[in-house]
């Protein structure tokens, strides 16, 4: 079975660039500031991204922010 955000991109191929994935927990979510970047004429795909996906910031090492905390939480019990 094929998931919405997947179908979604399968038909909109060029809108995965749009599209972040964390390397830890692999959950995706679209870059926040694309309607920024896109500004003042966000095509309709663009737009449409936000129906499927949550916006999802990484930091530098491609990491969401949960995945980001529970290192950090991690990092300090092993102290
Ligand atoms: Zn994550």
């Amino acid at each position: 079975m094929i998931d919405n955000e997947e179908e979604y991109l399968s038909m909109h191929p060029n809108q995965r660039k749009w599209i972040n994935e964390c390397s830890m927990c692999h959950h995706r979510g679209y870059k926040p500031n694309i309607l920024e970047q896109l500004y003042p004429y966000p095509p309709t795909e663009t737009r449409n991204l936000r129906c499927y996906f949550k916006p999802l910031a990484l930091n530098n090492e491609g990491i969401c922010e949960d995945c980001d905390k529970l290192l950090k939480q991690k990092q300090n019990k092993s102290y």
